[in-house]
């Protein structure tokens, strides 16, 4: 891809760039190259981020964005790379086993957006009176905190352990990521109860795409509805598979001649 490629679209972000030093995003759809970079990423094939591997699209480094926008670009990748291709999304029903596949247009998809008076460092305080300042988890946080867990548990950590260390690194205060965990485990800052009470105002400025979606299991007789079914632009989704682009996208095909004129025909 060249350099020059002309960037095809300024967007606004779910957070209204409050957490940003910048106030724009710049974007072009997923070149071939980078389409392929990403195929190999979902099987398995490189350790890169994905942010590094769509790097090119954006006007900024995309891992400075937080979840929420990194989330709402890659929905636009995805709309503007793959048109008419819908995002499919599959849940097995708790009920009957069923295997049920739902197609997603992202282009409705509902936006959360973060308030308007938002900005950093955010100050919760929790019910027994603790301040704790926090910002907004970001794609390098991800990056980090993967790295972090990797090198401390060697790959052997719990869902708990790594809560912890996404506290610790949006947690406003000096030290490493491995100081901060470590005062955080001791206790002394917060208590079991605060870390909950952190968590659950954190989870109160998701934004992005809404991250779940309902559907009703397809199998006869059975009607079972699911209102919590995960939506997420992981990389697998982020580019169809060939049978997803042959099932929705129909190209027209034509013999013989080469078409020199409307009269013609
Ligand atoms: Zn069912």
């Amino acid at each position: 891809m060249s350099e020059n490629t002309q960037w095809e679209a300024r967007l606004d972000l779910p957070s209204h760039f409050a957490p940003y030093d910048f106030d724009e995003v710049q974007m072009r759809s997923m070149s071939v190259g980078v389409v392929k970079q990403v195929r190999a990423y979902a099987n398995g094939g490189t350790n890169k981020h994905l942010a590094e591997i769509v790097r090119p699209c954006y006007s900024i480094d995309p891992a400075q964005l937080t979840l929420g926008d990194f989330w709402y670009t890659l929905a636009w990748l995805r709309l503007n790379t793959f048109s008419n291709v819908p995002l499919v999304v599959e849940w097995e029903c708790p009920v009957c086993g069923h295997k049920n596949t739902e197609s997603l247009d992202l282009q409705g998809i509902p936006i959360d957006e973060l308030p308007d008076d938002f900005q950093e460092p955010i100050y919760i305080t929790t019910s027994r009176g603790v301040e704790f300042p926090v910002r907004l988890y970001r794609v390098r946080d991800e990056i980090a905190t993967e790295k972090y867990l990797e090198r401390k548990y060697k790959g052997e950590y719990t869902a708990a352990d790594e809560q912890l260390v996404d506290l610790a690194a949006v947690w406003v205060h000096d030290g490493t990521l491995a100081d901060k965990h470590a005062a955080l485990e001791s206790g002394d800052v917060l208590s079991p109860q605060d870390i909950e009470e952190v968590r659950a105002a954190l989870a109160t400025l998701r934004h992005g795409p809404r991250a779940t979606m309902t559907s009703t299991c397809k199998e006869r007789d059975c009607g079972y509805t699911a209102d919590a079914i995960p939506v997420r632009f992981q990389l697998q989704r982020l580019v169809p598979s060939p049978e997803e682009i042959r099932r929705f996208a129909a190209p027209a095909i034509r013999f013989g001649a080469v078409r020199e004129s409307a009269s013609d025909g």
